[in-house]
């Protein structure tokens, strides 16, 4: 038996990166997974053929986190296919980075729209389903620069450091129907929103985190199937650092 064996899991963002990762990791722990994808359809198609191998219940859907109605219709989706919800994986997200000066008011917007609306629109469209069920566990993946803020990523941070507040306050509402929810922080996870930088910058980094690498989403995604599984049962409203030391 796999630690999400019985549940099912809807993760948002997964055809690549970190979400990608934390499918593969539920799958493989046993549970059912339905998971999003906007722009890369093409990956999310093979998502879908990867995790059958595993075989749970595995359906990708094309959902535009940032948008309420889609985040009502994926909920709706996700009851019908597998007959219900236990854990919710908010880890879509975007970057769009530069300094105040430069940035314009649709690249702040459009980030705080897919990285902190979406966790909006996704815990109010499950929140039915949790509150008649008496359980549910909510994560949601903020960052390290929502904890700490980061020169050049004031939109970012804003997003990150709202989830935290958002997490906090619905672990608050919810936690007397035994609905959990909890922030995860990740720190400098290598994946291809980073792939895009410089191989110096990047050394750089690694050389400055106390364990001395990049995270993968694998580190990530374990850090989530603990707090989706019963083993994370008596946890909510935390932020979790996986972050390999550089937040203490
Ligand atoms: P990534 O490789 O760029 O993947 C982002 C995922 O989000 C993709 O699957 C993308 O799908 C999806 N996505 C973007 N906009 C969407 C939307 N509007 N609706 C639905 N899906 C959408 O990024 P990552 O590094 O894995 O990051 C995943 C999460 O971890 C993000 O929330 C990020 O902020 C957070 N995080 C990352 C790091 C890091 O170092 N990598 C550190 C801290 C936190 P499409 O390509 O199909 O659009």
């Amino acid at each position: 038996m796999g630690l999400l064996t019985g549940k099912t899991a809807i993760i948002t963002g997964a055809s690549k990166g970190i979400g990608k990762g934390i499918a593969v990791a539920f799958a493989k722990a046993g549970a059912n997974v339905a998971f999003t994808y906007l722009s890369s359809v093409e990956k999310g198609q093979a998502l879908e053929e990867e995790l059958k191998q595993y075989g749970t219940g595995v359906k990708g859907f094309r959902s535009d986190a940032s948008k309420m109605d889609d985040a009502e219709s994926l909920i709706s989706d996700v009851i019908e296919a597998f007959g219900g919800v236990d854990v919710v994986v908010n880890n879509a997200g975007i970057t769009k980075d530069t300094l105040l000066m430069r940035m314009t008011e649709e690249d702040f917007n459009r980030v705080i729209e897919v990285n902190l609306n979406s966790v909006f629109n996704m815990t109010k469209a499950v929140q039915r389903t949790f509150l008649k069920q008496r359980s549910g566990s909510i994560i949601n993946i903020s960052s390290v620069v929502g904890v700490k803020g980061n020169a050049g990523q004031s939109n970012y941070a804003a997003s990150k450091a709202g989830i935290i507040g958002f997490t906090k306050s619905i672990a608050l509402e919810l936690g007397s129907r035994n609905i959990r929810c909890n922030a995860i922080a990740p720190g400098f996870i290598e994946t291809e929103m980073t792939a895009v930088l410089d191989e110096k910058t990047v050394q750089h980094w690694r050389d400055s985190i106390p364990l001395k690498r990049g995270g993968s989403p694998e580190d990530v995604a374990n850090a989530c199937l603990f707090l989706a599984s019963d083993m994370g049962g008596y946890i909510s409203g935390q932020v979790l650092n996986v972050c390999g030391g550089m937040l203490t």
